[in-house]
Order: structure tokens, then sequence, then C-alpha cells
């Protein structure tokens, strides 16, 4: 199946069975918002608590929530108000809107397509000098990149856009009122930094987590729910003593990518990008990267930080950000390990990820494409279904009877509707790993069916066993 349209594909699964909507889709969708349906909020519920537990199950971990609205010098501190842009271009004959940097990736992709690597190469080395919006306009003219819509280039100027979303904070609209949707979670842990050492017990090296959403007027929204203007990031800060931090950040990036892997993430799908270009801040940072059906994509960042933040917090607030170690006495301001997630982001990774279409035989011996989600169990929106083989004879009682209590510890589902191969077929497509049929024997010895999601393979268990076999087959 052509990549592209696997993402089709994925795209209409995901609306058919209720897992992502377009948001206010009534009213003509909004661009780069999307809304989480019922089977689509218990995977990302999953998603995330696998995540919180990773974090928080630690005796070196703490979480916080702290408020999307936050006191505005937070972004002067960080750097946002002055340096949280874009590059922005447009071509004058299509009016089309392009990210500078992206329009010259995306040349560079089509160059090497046609294997015209040196000439990608020097745009490559080129784009990572580049300094200011001036330097992407003279790559994009120099190398005549044309507009995809109108095939021109009949380009504006490069100029810096702002992707912080801005409103304002009671009834007066003036300056002095402004704030804004935070763009990122990460200085909502920063500035708690205090909080948190004054009120737990914990002592460097410790970290902060944090979910929660974050807004970002991105200049073009693509790719599903890749790049979103509103999304979820999974942060967590790892605050250490200067010196150690290159050993944490090297830990802290293998343990972020055997979670994946731990949840299902096929070998070959991940890989570990350095950056080409480090911020001036940081002093190590890599990607973490999932081969999605348009190319690889970043699903989550580790960053060695520096002590960048609390310093400029320290700063910009005149309140102490140090640590004192209480058994040296030694007093310094933490340097930071990040691992920076998008919640929405590895959702949809996960998506592909279980995605697959196979053809097998049907009941009457033909053959039909069995899609499936091949969700790990944890992540798994629905755990079981229950079906009673016919409408009759005691079945859908005691089909109920079991539902019912199994509902008491997992998402189960009941279908008493049309064939059983159907009805297979419909929990195959939602990633439901057991599916369990009450029928003619189960009235006689009190056994049922489980049938198993990807071998398909059934076997018999006692309906008073089948809770713990869930228990065990789920963990
Ligand atoms: P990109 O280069 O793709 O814009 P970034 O390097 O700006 O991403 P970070 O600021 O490091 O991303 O954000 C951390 C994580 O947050 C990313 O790895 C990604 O999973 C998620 N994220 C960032 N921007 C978006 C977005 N617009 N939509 C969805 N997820 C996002």
């Amino acid at each position: 199946m052509a990549q592209k349209n696997a993402l089709d594909s994925i795209i209409s699964l995901a609306k058919r069975r209720g897992f992502v909507f377009q948001s206010s889709e009534i009213y003509g969708g909004l661009n780069g918002c999307w809304d989480y349906g019922p089977l689509g909020v218990e995977l990302l519920r999953n998603v995330k608590d696998a995540w919180w537990k990773s974090m928080t199950f630690r005796d070196d971990i703490e979480g916080v929530d702290a408020a999307i609205l936050m006191h505005p010098r937070t972004w002067e501190a960080s750097g946002h108000v002055g340096q949280f842009t874009d590059p922005m271009i447009d071509n004058k004959t299509s009016k089309a809107r392009h990210r500078a940097d992206n329009l010259i990736e995306d040349y560079i992709t089509r160059l090497r397509n046609k294997n015209k690597n040196l000439e990608a190469d020097e745009i490559e080395r080129r784009l990572g000098e580049v300094e200011s919006p001036e330097d992407y306009y003279t790559i994009i003219m120099d190398a005549g990149i044309p507009d995809p819509v109108s095939g021109t280039t009949d380009w504006t100027e490069v100029r810096n856009f702002n992707l912080m979303f801005k409103t304002f904070i009671g009834p007066v609209e003036d300056t002095s009122a402004v704030v804004y949707l935070r763009p990122e979670t990460a200085q909502g842990i920063f500035v708690n930094f205090k909080n948190v050492v004054d009120s737990s017990r914990q002592k460097i090296p410790f970290g902060i987590a944090q979910i929660g959403k974050a807004f970002r007027n991105e200049i073009n929204t693509k790719n599903f729910l890749f790049r979103t203007r509103e999304f979820e990031q999974m942060e967590m800060q790892y605050f250490v003593a200067p010196g150690t931090e290159a050993q944490q950040f090297e830990q802290w990036r293998e343990i972020r990518l055997n979670w994946f892997f731990g949840l299902g993430m096929k070998p070959d799908s991940l890989r570990l990008k350095p950056h080409d270009k480090l911020a001036h801040y940081a002093n190590a940072a890599v990607d973490i990267e999932y081969q999605f059906p348009f190319g690889w994509g970043e699903i989550e960042g580790i960053h060695s930080r520096t002590d960048f933040d609390l310093q400029r917090h320290q700063e910009y607030s005149g309140k102490k950000m140090e640590y004192v170690d209480a058994s040296t006495n030694e007093r310094y301001v933490p340097y930071v390990i990040e691992t920076s997630a998008g919640a929405s982001r590895s959702f949809m990774a996960f998506l592909c990820n279980a995605f697959s279409e196979e053809t097998v035989t049907d009941e009457k011996g033909g053959s039909e494409t069995r899609t499936v989600l091949r969700f790990s169990p944890r992540l798994a929106p629905v755990k079981a279904a229950v079906f009673p083989l016919v409408n009759r004879e005691g079945m859908p009682e005691l089909g109920e009877k079991l539902y019912k209590e199994l509902q008491q510890n997992f998402a189960v589902q009941f279908d008493d509707k049309g064939a059983v191969g159907r009805r297979y077929r419909r929990q195959d497509e939602i990633g439901t790993p057991y599916c369990i049929t009450v029928d003619g024997q189960s009235l006689e010895d009190g056994t049922v069916t489980v049938r198993e999601r990807d071998s398909m393979q059934q076997q018999r268990i006692a309906i008073s066993n089948v809770r713990h076999y869930l228990l065990d087959a789920l963990m």
C-alpha cells in the first residue's frame, strides 16, 4: 500500500470508529485543531497514563499540574516573547504561506528523491548555518525553490512570526493585560522548582513531570495530528548537579526510547536524531523520530538545557533558584535534562504503528481484508468484547452477566449484532485484544472461547477464570 494512502486509511478509520474528529466539523472545521472521540479519548488517556506511571512511579520524580495561563514575565524570561518564532514566507502569485525552513527541507527531500545529492548537501549545509530570516530568503532565491502551489519563485521576503497565542486577562484589552496561552508545559515546571523542593523531600537528582495542553499558532498545520495548533505535551525536567548532565542525558535518552518500544513500537520505526544545530543554551539534544507514512518526524525531544531556564527565572523574578546540597553545603543552580514528548504526536505514532491491513480467508473460504489495530494491550482503548453466539437459549443473559462483571475492571464492549465473524472484524478494527464468545457449550459446562486479536487463536477457558485471564494477559 502506498504510504500516502496508509495515512488516508488511518485518518478515515480514526473518524469512522470514533478516535478523532475534525474540530467544530459542522461549521467546516477549525484548521489545526482536532477532537478526540469515544475511543480516541481512551487511547490518549492510556498513552498519558503509561507515561505518567513511568515517570511518577519512581522515587525521584514528582508530578505537577500548572495553570495554562502564566505571568507574562515567564515568557520574557524563557525567551519565548523575543525568540519563539518561525520564519514565514508568502508566494505572491498563489498567496500560499509557508514556513521557510520547511519549504527548504521539502525541496532537499525532493532533490534527494531525484538523486541530486550534491545539490541537496550544499543547501542542507547552508540551512545549518542560517542566522537570520534573510539567510532563508537567500537560500530560496539562490536555489530557485518554487512554490509548490503556483510553481513560481515570486516570493515575499522572509519574516519571523511569533507562535504564541495572545489573549487578555480581565475586562480591559490593553497591553498591560496581555497573557499568552502557554506554548509548552516546561515553564510551569521551572517556575515551581523551588516550591517542589520546599514541599517534597526530593534531593538532586530529581525530576518534575507534567502533562498538559500547549498552544502554538503554527504557520502551516499538516499531517493530521502531527502539527496542530492545540496539542498536549508530556514533559519532565530532571534537575541534576552541574557536571553530571552528560551521563544523565544518555540515561534519559535510553529510558525514553525504551518506553516507546515497551509499548509496542516496531524496532525499525524509531530512530534517534541528534540536533544539527544546538540552541545557544543547550549542550546536547536529540530527537526521537518515528517513521510516519509521510516520513520521519519528531515525537519527542531530549535536551540538556544547562542551567539556562532557572538562571533566567532567577534573573527576571529576583527569586533565588539555588539548590543547597545538605550533605556538602554546596549551593548551585541545577542543570536540567528535559524529556519533552507530544502526547498527541505519540498518539498518532501509536495509531500508525498499530495499523495493519492483511488478507485473510473469510467464512465462505474466499479472501477478505482484515483491518487490525495491533495496539499493545496496555494502550488498547477497549480491552475485551463479549459476544453471545446467538440471541437465544440463555446465551445473551450469560454474556451480559460476564460483561457486567468484567466492566468492573476493564473497558469492555458487549456486541450481539450480526455474524460472529463480523463482530470479530469490528473489534479488530479498534484494536480490542480479546473477544470472548458465549456459545451452546458455555451453558453446559461453564466455559467460553477467548480469541486473541493478532494470532486469531481461540481457546476455551472457564467463565470463572476470564477475569484473571485478562488481568494476566493485559499487564
Ligand atoms: P517541531 O520542530 O516539529 O515544530 P519542536 O522541536 O518545536 O517541534 P518541541 O518544542 O521540542 O518541538 O516540543 C516537544 C514535543 O511537543 C515535540 O516532540 C512534539 O511531539 C510536540 N509538539 C510540538 N509542536 C507540536 C505541534 N504543533 N503539534 C503537535 N505536537 C507538537
